[in-house]
């Protein structure tokens, strides 16, 4: 394992500068643009290196600076002082991961990879300064008058640090510093095989006649220069393609092109790094004082317990498990069906014949089928006149796009928001196309956080993985990818419109973190919403109420399979971070492991054909930001549906509603006891009925 590189960062720091020549790193400084939006048109990946040590190299003087202070600690020579450290450090990371997610390359990845383990050594040298614990913990005792925010801010100061080890004796911490520089780098690793995985196992077609069930003009949009259609692969088990595709030996082998990504003992197998993870969090949560680490992850949690996440789903898989198998016994009847009528042999249905007979069975029983939406959903008018026009009504904000901001990829889009008085209310940028240099999935980030103490606004991304169409084609969306819009947008505004003092407060446990982007999600379908936004691309009609009657009466079609999906990652997560050090699988023995918690639950592929959603080697959650936490999804659906259901008999989409999201839940970051203003606003505590309701899932069968 590379060890750590402090030594070296005077000389590195010398030779880039130099390279550089005599051009200022536009990093060094904050951004001169509104609301310190970054300078992406004058950024280079060899500004990284030396401003991020530099920022190290900073924020260490600053800290020290704090801790020498021989005066008695107050909250604002230590507290305060400390949220004012690490700025250009937090400035520069902050780029560097943006960028690494959507724009990524070589250099990044080797740079994060080189970093990742000095960033950590350099988190650790401050919180496990005996000097930085004393101050706090004096502070915390003598007990001074501080109001409601500075309390809190004190007192979550003072439990991370003893998260971080700040009370354990030099040789137990020596052993942390040692773990958490070893989990930075192979962190940087496993993303880096993993978008190589799925980059790789793209498939490329020779025979067009095998893309049949796609339109010409997505059949066009495949096409590359050698006259072969590339398949490009999303980082989820499940392919959007195989919704369509007719040509069974095709979905067989995307579907296994997709389930096979890091198992297969290439260059791109992660199946070691995931057994390391297990045992280095199951070391590091030893050292601390947790029988594991998911006990460990969830102190923090508004979930508290291990017991309650286990719990919650002991109660939901069998309910979810036994409607998938309902859905499954109906989509083979109709496979059934059809191959007689056409007087071809009957086959069991597989996994990669899920999707595509489920969007079959939707038109049998509901009267439509997916691709009937998509003239309707053109991308801009889904978000111009349905994301934004939803956050005009419910919040009084308005959109005006910028042209004059630069950006780091031709695709994105700069909107500037304005807050009901007409004043800037932060920037958004908008980046939704898929690329092979951007990873799976669809997230929002923070290019600057709002926080009173600086005086700043909010810089918010959106990121979305949509196929770009052929040139001067429209992009026409799936009802799902308009719905990731809305609900991507959902965690725009929770930073867009934070109203906090101290960016040490901004954020919330990640439970809870999915609620208010998933609250978002209901006016995709919400009529007055639905109506402005969806109209035909090309004639302007608006869709047909019947259509969207129908859409809206098919419910809960198919939620068996994507609740299952979904628990069973969950299940893994949680399983993988549930073990003690000796518990841990061997390298050879990750996907065995894998196969025998699915088993054990009632998920295996005996109990139905549905895959976890994301599968060990691949599923960047686990590893990266959500271990032990993709639970998360599910436990803020449970505020998600109680809080729709509270919206729906208290007005609907109105800015009465709007203030009062504002008030409870959009404004206050965790600056207040959370759980205690969802209360507030919604009169109980988040309800499991709604959530079923939704879902079409009974606890009784
Ligand atoms: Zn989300």
């Amino acid at each position: 394992m590379r060890k750590l590189l402090l030594p070296f960062l005077l000389p590195v720091l010398l030779a880039t500068s130099f390279a550089a020549g005599a051009r200022d790193n536009p990093l060094l400084q904050p951004s001169s643009l509104p609301l310190g939006y970054p300078h992406f048109d004058q950024i280079q990946d060899a500004d990284f290196a030396p401003a991020l040590q530099a920022g190290m190299a900073l924020h260490w003087r600053e800290v020290d600076n704090i801790l020498r202070n021989p005066a008695a600690p107050t909250f604002e020579n230590t507290v305060e002082a400390l949220e004012r450290a690490g700025r250009l450090l937090g400035r520069t990371q902050n780029m560097l991961g943006s960028l690494s997610g959507t724009d990524n390359n070589p250099a990044r990845q080797a740079l994060q990879q080189r970093l990742a383990p000095e960033m950590a050594a350099h988190r650790d040298r401050i919180a496990l300064d005996p000097r930085l614990f004393a101050r706090i913990d004096a502070l915390l005792k003598a007990k001074p008058k501080l109001d409601a925010e500075q309390q809190r801010l004190l007192e979550r100061m003072h439990r991370n640090l003893r998260r971080a080890g700040a009370e354990l004796p030099l040789d137990k911490q020596q052993r942390l510093r040692e773990i958490n520089s070893e989990l930075a780098q192979m962190g940087a690793e496993f993303n880096r095989k993993v978008l190589a995985g799925v980059n790789d196992a793209a498939l490329f077609i020779t025979d067009r006649a095998a893309l049949t069930g796609l339109s010409d003009a997505e059949i066009d949009a495949l096409k590359q220069a050698d006259g072969r259609f590339q398949i490009a692969l999303q980082n989820t088990t499940g392919q959007p393609l195989l919704h369509r595709l007719q040509h069974r030996p095709l979905r067989e082998q995307l579907y296994k092109a997709s389930i096979a990504r890091g198992s297969q003992g290439d260059a791109n197998d992660t199946t070691a790094l995931v057994s390391r993870f297990a045992a280095l969090r199951a070391e590091r949560a030893a050292l601390l004082g947790f029988a594991t680490y998911a006990d460990f992850e969830l102190q923090e949690q508004t979930a508290k317990e291990v017991k309650t996440v286990n719990a919650l789903l002991r109660q939901l898989a069998p309910a979810a498990v036994a409607s998938a198998r309902k859905e499954q016994v109906a989509l083979q009847q109709l496979a059934d069906q059809e191959q007689d009528a056409a007087g071809q042999p009957r086959f069991a249905l597989q996994a990669w014949d899920w999707d595509f007979y489920s969007e079959r069975l939707r038109a049998v029983q509901h009267g439509y089928d997916g691709e009937q939406l998509r003239p309707y959903l053109e991308l801009q008018t889904v978000l111009e006149r349905g994301v934004f026009h939803a956050a005009t009504e419910l919040f009084g904000l308005t959109f005006k796009r910028r042209h004059d901001l630069p950006v780091y990829h031709p695709d994105v889009q700069v909107w500037e928001v304005f807050a009901p008085n007409g004043k800037t209310q932060a920037l958004l940028l908008l980046d939704l196309y898929a690329r092979p240099s951007k990873r799976g999935g669809a997230w929002a980030n923070g290019y600057v956080r709002q926080s009173r103490l600086f005086g700043e606004k909010p810089v918010v991304g959106n990121h979305l993985n949509i196929p770009k169409p052929a040139p001067g084609q429209p992009t026409l969306l799936t009802w799902s990818e308009a719905n990731t819009l809305f609900h991507e947008f959902g965690h725009n505004l929770h930073s867009m419109l934070s109203d906090i003092r101290y960016p040490g407060l901004a954020g919330t446990p990640r439970d809870y973190v999915e609620y208010p982007s998933q609250v978002n999600e209901m006016w995709l379908s919400w009529p007055s919403v639905f109506k402005h936004y969806a109209r035909h691309h090309q004639t302007g009609a608006p869709m047909p109420e019947a259509l969207l009657n129908k859409v809206l009466g098919a419910g809960t079609f198919n939620q068996g399979f994507a609740t299952t999906e979904y628990l069973g990652a969950t299940l893994l997560d949680q399983r993988w971070h549930q073990l003690s050090l000796a518990e841990v699988p061997k390298p050879e023995m990750v996907m065995a492991f894998e196969a025998r918690v699915l088993q054990q639950e009632g998920f295996g592929p005996d109990q139905t054909l549905v895959a976890p959603r994301y599968r060990t080697p691949y599923f960047s959650h686990m590893v990266g930001g959500y271990s032990a936490g993709y639970y998360s999804y599910l436990w803020s659906e449970l505020l998600d549906a109680t809080t729709v259901e509270w919206i729906e008999k208290n007005g609907g989409l109105s800015r009465q509603v709007g203030e009062q999201l504002k008030r409870h839940v959009l404004s206050i970051g965790g600056s207040k006891d959370i759980m205690a203003e969802f209360e507030t606003m919604v009169g109980s505590k988040p309800k499991l009925e709604p959530y079923l309701k939704r879902r079409g899932l009974s606890l009784s069968n």
